[in-house]
């Protein structure tokens, strides 16, 4: 199946053209069509990957699905995009409800916000759910967003990969904070730039010392990592992480071996990026399952191995690093094998943010780290009603959390605590949708991969990827600035300048 603008036709060898079959084939075709016209105007943010796909093919792999399988899938993701988009109607009829009684109500609240609702990390789950909650809370409301968020900027994770390899980039991937926000009612909002160490039963500790109330506390911290990049820069300030990303760059091209551990999908990105670009180095990837992204569907698998071994790379598979010795430039594997490295580069490590969490709700932190949570989002202890938790640090049995399903319950969250703002009970509820996992893999500089699946049934579409900044520009406009203007960059390269004079 081949998708040329957005003209669904489709390629696959066709059975005769006639009678059910052919209308069956219709069907397929005008779901498909309808699926990415939703996507299109729902313009979400985390659908946007699917807008820049100029010629698509849909392949059916090895692993085929059959004739019931293929419609079906496409039919759920169907009722998915109408699902999606109706709660963003839903929220977008709210806060244009509560924009329109600005006239009646006066510029300025009538009533003091002394009520918090305290937000904890503002990425992809916090930040999108401070947004929601001011949209939607009513202008009288008693009730102020209070974010806490360490970064300066919003970190946008998917391009970190690209950016540890491509140069130039690198201040595309750390978004200003604010356009979400810009037209936040005044009073509504309260911004603070800290980060939380301990929480009690109405209040959260900063790591200034000061105590922050709470009312009702979303907890959206999402993952952390010891080792820093690809992953995360583990910097708090944009021109830090700048400075690591070319840094990360500069020890890419200037190694000969490169080690590459994690076969999930910043490992391949990362390695299928780094063989595109320098296609005579030695670049081993080692994975300790039997396929590389072994958590998505077989074709996707198969596709990534490929893609790597096309372009050069060495997959290691069923094995893992159990020494780096940086001096003697080697890395040892439990199979024995000693492998020549330059450069060893770490994928794997990711862990739930939740360790702030242990004092007061030590029982509701799982093996993983993840936070346990009933289907409303609600912490699952009895005695907490009143703490909210979305995103990766959410313990929602989502096989693959990515930024489209942290925004699905960041908004389940925000719709809740409205309702518990209004004296009602929560009733809205998260359950992890095949749907959310939707991933677009990028394998070297010019392709990539959308995969779609449910277990059953996969669907595969590949693109050309053109753009080497990937869907950055995208990514600013979403959350509301104009790319890439950036004052924070701006007063840090006059003070650089200044200093070098
Ligand atoms: C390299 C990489 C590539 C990815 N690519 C994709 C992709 O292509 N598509 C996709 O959908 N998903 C992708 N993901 C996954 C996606 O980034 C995560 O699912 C998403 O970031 C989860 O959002 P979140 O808001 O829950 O957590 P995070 O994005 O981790 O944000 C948590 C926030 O909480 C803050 N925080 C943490 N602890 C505290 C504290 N104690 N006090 C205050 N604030 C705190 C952090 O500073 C951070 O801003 C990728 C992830 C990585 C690492």
């Amino acid at each position: 199946m081949v998708l040329q603008g957005w003209c669904v036709k489709d390629l696959s060898p066709r059975p005769k053209p006639f009678g059910k079959i052919c209308c069956l084939r219709r069907l397929i075709s005008a779901l498909a069509r309808s699926y990415l016209i939703v996507c299109i105007c729902t313009c979400h943010r985390f659908s946007f990957h699917l807008l820049p796909l100029t010629s698509v093919h849909l392949r059916q792999q090895r692993y085929r699905p059959t004739m019931l399988e293929k419609p079906l899938l496409y039919a759920r993701l169907f009722l998915w995009a109408c699902r999606v988009l109706y709660h963003m109607g839903r929220q977008k009829a709210i806060a244009s409800w509560n924009r329109s009684t600005l006239g009646l109500l006066g510029s300025s609240p009538p009533v003091e916000r002394d009520r918090n609702i305290v937000i904890v990390g503002a990425n992809f789950a916090g930040y999108h759910c401070a947004k929601i909650l001011t949209d939607i809370l009513p202008l009288n409301s008693r009730y102020k967003v209070v974010v806490v968020e360490p970064n300066s900027h919003f970190q946008f994770t998917w391009v970190l990969p690209r950016f540890c390899v491509v140069k130039g980039h690198e201040h595309k991937a750390y978004v200003p904070y604010g356009g979400q926000l810009r037209n936040a009612p005044e009073g509504s909002v309260e911004w603070i730039r800290d980060r939380v160490v301990d929480v009690s039963t109405d209040n959260v500790k900063l790591q200034n010392g000061q105590h922050v109330s709470y009312d009702y506390l979303v907890i959206a911290t999402g993952s952390e990592i010891d080792g820093g990049l690809p992953t995360r820069a583990n910097t708090t300030e944009k021109r830090e992480a700048v400075r690591l990303l070319q840094e990360m760059q500069q020890r890419i091209e200037a190694a000969g071996k490169i080690v590459v551990v994690g076969g999930g999908a910043a490992g391949v990105e990362l390695t299928a990026d780094a063989q595109h670009k320098y296609p005579r180095k030695k670049i081993t990837l080692v994975h300790s399952r039997s396929a590389v992204m072994h958590r998505f569907g077989k074709g996707l698998q198969k596709a990534a191995l490929e893609a790597l071994e096309t372009l050069g790379c060495e997959v290691v598979l069923n094995d893992r690093v159990v020494s780096e010795d940086a001096a003697a430039k080697k890395v040892t594997l439990k199979s024995g094998r000693v492998i020549e490295c330059d450069l060893f580069i770490n994928c794997t490590g990711q862990k739930p943010a939740s360790g702030f969490l242990k004092r007061l709700a030590p029982g509701s932190i799982t093996e993983t780290g993840n936070i346990s949570v009933k289907p409303t989002l609600q912490i699952a202890d009895d005695n907490l009603p009143n703490i909210y938790v979305c995103g990766d640090v959410a313990d929602t049995k989502t096989p693959n959390p990515n930024a489209r399903s942290a925004s699905r319950q960041a908004s389940v969250v925000a719709d809740n605590i409205l309702l518990e703002t209004q004296g009602k009970l929560p009733r809205y509820t998260y359950k992890s949708d095949w749907a959310d996992g939707q991933i677009l893999l990028t394998l070297g500089l010019e392709r990539a991969m959308m995969h779609c699946g449910d277990g059953k049934a996969e669907l595969l579409i590949e693109t050309k990827e053109k753009e080497e900044e990937l869907m950055a520009a995208r990514a600013w406009t979403g959350l509301g600035e104009k790319p890439y203007e950036d004052a924070y960059m701006d007063a840090e390269n006059a003070k650089s300048n200044e200093s070098a004079v």
